[in-house]
C-alpha cells in the first residue's frame, strides 16, 4: 500500500489535453491539488470543467513553457494557490512531421524551445518550491520516439525527447541533495487529441505493432507519474520509464508475426 499524496501540490505543464490531462485526471483522482497549464485558455477551462468533481482540485494557469516569465508565475500560481508545490509534471509538448528535406531552421527552432528549453525553464523555475516541500518531485515526459527508435518526420522531434533523457541525467544528481527525484516516463503512442490528428491510417499501424494490441491510455501514463510521485519512489531518480504495451521489444516483424 502506497502513502495517499492526498492534499500534495501537483503542476502539469501542458495539461490542458491529452496526456498532461490524463496526468491531472489521475493525480486528482487521487486526492492531490493540481494547476494544469498551457497557452489557450479556452482550452484550460475547459480541461477544468471536465476534471471538477474529483477527490482534489483541478485550476487552470495559462502559460507558454517557452517564456521564462510565465514558468516563473505559473509556479508562484500553484504556490499560492495549494500552499507549495510538491510534484512537477513537465509534459508540455509539440510533435509536429516534417522529413528532414523539408524542415526549416524555424521549425526546428520552435520544436526546441517547446520541448527542451520549456522543459529546462519549468524544472528550473520549480526548484525553490520544490525544495521547500521535502519531498520534490520532478516528472518529464519524454517519448520513445528519440531516445527508443525513429520514424519518419520526426527526426526534430526525437532529438526534443533524447535531449529530455540528457537534461534529465545531470539535472537528477543537481537535484538529489534536495531530496527531489527527478525521472522521465517515456509514452509509446498513446490515445490523444494530438495522436488522432495523425490519422486512421497511422492509429491503425500503430496498434498492429503493439504485442498488447492497443494503443496506450493517458491513464497509463498518468498511472506512471503517480508511482513516480510516491513517498515510496523516493529512491529512484535519474530514470527512464518506458510505457508502451512491449511495442520496443519486437527485435524485427517476424517476431509479431510469431506471436
Ligand atoms: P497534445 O494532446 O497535443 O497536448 C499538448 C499539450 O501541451 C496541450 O495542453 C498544449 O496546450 C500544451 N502545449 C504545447 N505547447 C505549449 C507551450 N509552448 N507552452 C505551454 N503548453 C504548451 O499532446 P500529447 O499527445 O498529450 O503530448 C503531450 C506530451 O507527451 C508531449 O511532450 C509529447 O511529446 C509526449 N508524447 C506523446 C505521445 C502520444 O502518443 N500522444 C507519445 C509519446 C510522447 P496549448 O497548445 O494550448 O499550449
Amino acid at each position: 500500500m502506497f502513502t495517499p499524496i492526498t492534499g500534495r501540490s501537483v503542476l502539469v505543464t501542458g495539461g490542458t489535453k491529452g496526456i498532461g490531462k490524463g496526468i491531472a485526471r489521475v493525480f486528482a483522482r487521487a486526492g492531490a491539488n493540481v494547476v494544469i497549464t498551457g497557452r489557450n485558455a479556452e482550452l484550460g477551462e475547459v480541461a477544468v470543467a471536465d476534471l471538477a468533481g474529483l477527490d482534489g482540485t483541478v485550476t487552470f494557469a495559462r502559460g507558454d513553457v517557452t517564456e521564462k516569465a510565465d514558468c516563473d508565475r505559473v509556479i508562484a500560481q500553484a504556490v499560492e494557490r495549494n500552499g507549495g508545490l510538491d510534484v512537477l509534471c513537465a509534459n508540455a509538448g509539440i510533435f509536429p512531421q516534417t522529413r528532414l528535406a523539408d524542415l526549416t531552421a524555424r521549425e526546428i527552432d520552435e520544436i526546441f524551445a517547446i520541448n527542451v528549453k520549456g522543459c529546462m525553464l519549468s524544472v528550473q523555475a520549480a526548484l525553490t518550491a520544490l525544495t521547500a516541500s521535502g519531498h520534490g518531485r520532478v516528472i518529464l515526459t519524454s517519448s520513445i520516439t528519440g531516445p527508443q527508435s525513429g520514424f519518419p518526420g520526426w527526426s526534430h522531434y526525437g532529438a526534443t525527447k533524447a535531449a529530455q533523457l540528457g537534461f534529465l541525467k545531470s539535472a537528477a544528481i543537481e537535484l538529489a541533495p534536495m531530496q527531489i527525484t527527478m525521472n522521465a516516463v517515456l509514452p509509446g503512442n498513446v490515445e490523444t487529441e494530438g495522436l488522432e490528428e495523425l490519422g486512421p491510417e497511422y492509429r491503425k499501424a500503430m496498434e498492429d505493432s503493439v504485442p498488447q494490441g492497443r494503443l496506450g491510455t493517458v491513464d497509463d501514463i498518468g498511472n506512471a507519474c503517480l508511482f513516480l510521485a510516491t513517498d515510496e519512489a523516493s529512491y529512484i531518480t535519474g530514470q527512464a520509464l518506458t510505457i508502451d504495451g512491449g511495442q520496443m521489444l519486437p527485435e524485427s516483424l517476424m517476431a509479431l508475426e510469431a506471436m
